[in-house]
């Protein structure tokens, strides 16, 4: 059976091989007689799934020692507030608006300290990063919130801002949910990564927080004691049940991750340089179509969501209804930036991009 290409922006497609191996071990994990919905996540055989899935991805972002991996529920969303009531002690927290979830970020934020926006996109209605030149940074900050790939609007931090040289000495918090794991991540400027799962790591219910020690026993007195990032890191992320499937899920994709190979390449740096290719195909049809278009500055498109417009938009129902009888699913764009986006995360093969490619070809000339 081959599935058609699924490019949703979350939950999205999983890699082939990790659904197979899923399935065939759903009744019967390695011959313990259940399955891994159905163990105790204080058994030996989840414990050693769930310690197997942290080395994995230690060894794929290259984690330094001193980082706590967290695993943790409530989404990046939750992380919202759970961040402010574990970081900002009440006090001033730069965020900087770069589209809608992290507009979201500071909103809820608001609410457990004194939130400064340093730097906003809005009047290029989010289609460009601001530059870090322009960032008006507090001296006096807890931290300094991004997201460095707002997956409504379609634009990316390729490098992230070094705070020092812009004159901060504030940790930089990441909300990474849709590009986290699909290229290498720079710690020596990220104090806190934070994310959903369920683009390129595995299935909703898991939030990834990644986490420098030294940033740990600060929370206020009001956190609940499950999201108090100390006491689940003490915990090994078992002070409550932790999402114990999802967690699985996304130890079989990195597992995937460190499988593949591109040429020389091999894991993270074959998946980054599919990746790489993947949304030059893409950016470049449309560029070049004359029937589509994309409205982000070149140099922040995101390569995981790509917002693209047919220029004559009455076009859209029947695009979108030919797009999924051609096995193209979930092209859509977001409510708020209207016409489509594809999503291409990790588990998007480059002959997923190419079916999509041909299918905009074929759907343009017969409407051109
Ligand atoms: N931040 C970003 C960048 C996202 O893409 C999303 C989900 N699309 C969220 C936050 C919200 O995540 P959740 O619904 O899992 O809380």
């Amino acid at each position: 059976m081959t599935r058609p290409f699924n490019f949703s922006a979350g939950p999205a497609t999983l890699p082939e091989d990790v659904l197979q191996q899923a399935a065939a071990e759903m009744l019967d994990w390695h011959g313990s007689g259940m399955g891994v919905m159905e163990m105790s996540h204080r058994g030996k055989e989840f414990i050693s799934i769930a310690q197997q899935a942290e080395a994995d991805l230690r060894e794929i972002l290259s984690i330094p020692a001193n980082y706590k991996v967290l695993f943790m529920q409530g989404g990046a969303i939750a992380e919202n507030a759970i961040l402010p009531m574990n970081l900002s002690r009440g006090a001033r927290a730069d965020y900087v608006i770069t589209g809608s979830w992290s507009q979201k970020s500071a909103k809820e934020a608001r609410t457990y300290c004194d939130v400064h926006v340093a730097a906003t996109n809005e009047a290029d209605l989010h289609t460009r990063m601001p530059a870090y030149g322009s960032w008006q940074l507090s001296k006096d900050a807890a931290y300094v919130h991004v997201c460095s790939n707002e997956t409504i609007h379609g634009v990316e931090m390729h490098e992230l801002p070094d705070l020092k040289a812009l004159g901060s000495d504030a940790p930089l918090v990441i909300d990474c949910s849709s590009h986290l794991a699909s290229r290498p991540l720079d710690w020596s400027r990220v104090a806190v990564a934070y994310g959903g799962a369920q683009k390129n790591i595995g299935p909703s219910g898991l939030t990834l927080v990644i986490v420098r020690e030294d940033l740990l026993g600060r929370a206020l007195p009001i956190t609940p004691s499950a999201f108090d990032y100390q006491t689940v890191a003490k915990n090994d992320s078992m002070y409550n049940t932790p999402p114990t499937y999802a967690w699985y899920i996304a130890g079989l994709v990195f597992q995937w991750v460190k499988r593949q190979t591109e040429g020389a390449l091999t894991g993270l740096a074959a998946v980054e340089a599919r990746n790489i290719a993947k949304a030059a195909l893409l950016y470049d049809y449309i560029d070049g179509s004359g029937f589509y278009e994309n409205r982000v500055a070149v140099d922040c498109r995101s390569r995981m969501n790509v917002p693209f417009f047919l220029k004559n938009e009455t076009l859209n129902d029947a695009f979108l209804a030919d797009a999924k009888e051609a096995g193209l699913l979930q092209l859509k764009g977001h409510k708020s930036v209207g016409g489509m986006r594809a999503s291409v995360y990790n588990a998007m093969p480059l002959a997923g991009v190419q079916a999509l490619v041909d299918f905009m070809k074929h759907f343009a000339r017969t409407h051109g």
